[in-house]
C-alpha cells in the first residue's frame, strides 16, 4: 500500500517539530509520535528513515548528488556514524521553537537562546531526567517550587513537567550533547522565571527569591 505522504516530507516535519535537529532515534519517535505513515505497510520503516536521511546527505554515504536529482537537505550534527541529523538552512523561529516575548527581549545572543530552548526540548534527554527523577523521588514535581502537576489537575497532569537545561547560554557550545544532569525539571512558572533574568538564575537562586 503507498504511504500517505513521501517519506522524506514526514521526515523533515518531524524535524521541524524537534527543533531542527535530533538523533535518529529522536526522528524515528517522533515520527511515530506524530502517527502519519502507514508503519505496518512498512514494517521496516526504521531502516527507510534512515536510508532516507543518508540518500539526502552530502554528509552520507549514499548520497548520489543533486544531478542524480536527490536534494542536499540533512547535515550531520556531530560527525558521521553518530545518528545526530540536522535540518539544512533550518532556522529556528518564534513560531517553531516558541520563543516567547519575554526571551526575545534580551539582545544576548538569539542564536545561543534558540539552542537553548532547542536542547530542553530535546525528548531523549527530558525523558531520561524524568525516568531518573521518578526512580529517586517516586512522582514528578518542581524542583524549585514543589509544584505537583498530578496533585494540582489529576489525569491530566499526569507526567507533565518542564525540562529546563541549567547550563549559561553563553557558555553553550554548538553540536554538544545535552547532558541529563544539565537538565532540571521544573514547573511552568518557575521555568518563565528562570529565564528571565540575564544571567539566568541558577534554581537554588529562584528556590531562595520564593522562600524570602
Ligand atoms: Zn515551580
Ligand atoms: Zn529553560
Amino acid at each position: 500500500m503507498a504511504q500517505p505522504r513521501p517519506w522524506l516530507d514526514e521526515i523533515i516535519d518531524a524535524l521541524k517539530e524537534l527543533g531542527g535537529q535530533g538523533t535518529l532515534h529522536d526522528i524515528t519517535e517522533k515520527v511515530l509520535e506524530r502517527d502519519i505513515m502507514d508503519f505496518q505497510a512498512n514494517p521496516s520503516f526504521r531502516d527507510r528513515i534512515r536510508g532516507t536521511i543518508y540518500n539526502h546527505s552530502s554528509d552520507g554515504t549514499y548520497y548520489k548528488g543533486e544531478v542524480g536529482g536527490e536534494k542536499d537537505i540533512f547535515y550531520s550534527v556531530a560527525g558521521i556514524g553518530k545518528g545526530h541529523w540536522g535540518l539544512r538552512n533550518f532556522e529556528p523561529t518564534e513560531e517553531n521553537v516558541n520563543i516567547t516575548e519575554d526571551d526575545m527581549g534580551f539582545e544576548e545572543g538569539k542564536k545561543k537562546l534558540k539552542q537553548h530552548i532547542v536542547r530542553e526540548r530535546n525528548p531523549a534527554v527530558i525523558k531520561l531526567a524524568k525516568e531518573r527523577f521518578k526512580a529517586t523521588h517516586g512522582r514528578l514535581f518542581c524542583e524549585v517550587c514543589d509544584f505537583d502537576f498530578y496533585q494540582k489537575y489529576g489525569e491530566l497532569g499526569d507526567d507533565f513537567i518542564e525540562g529546563h537545561h541549567t547550563i549559561p547560554v553563553s557558555e553553550l557550545e554548538e553540536g554538544q550533547k545535552t547532558k541529563v544532569e544539565d537538565i532540571a525539571l521544573v514547573c511552568s512558572n518557575c521555568h518563565k522565571m528562570l529565564h528571565r533574568r540575564r544571567p539566568w538564575l541558577s534554581k537554588v537562586e529562584l528556590k531562595r527569591l520564593i522562600e524570602r
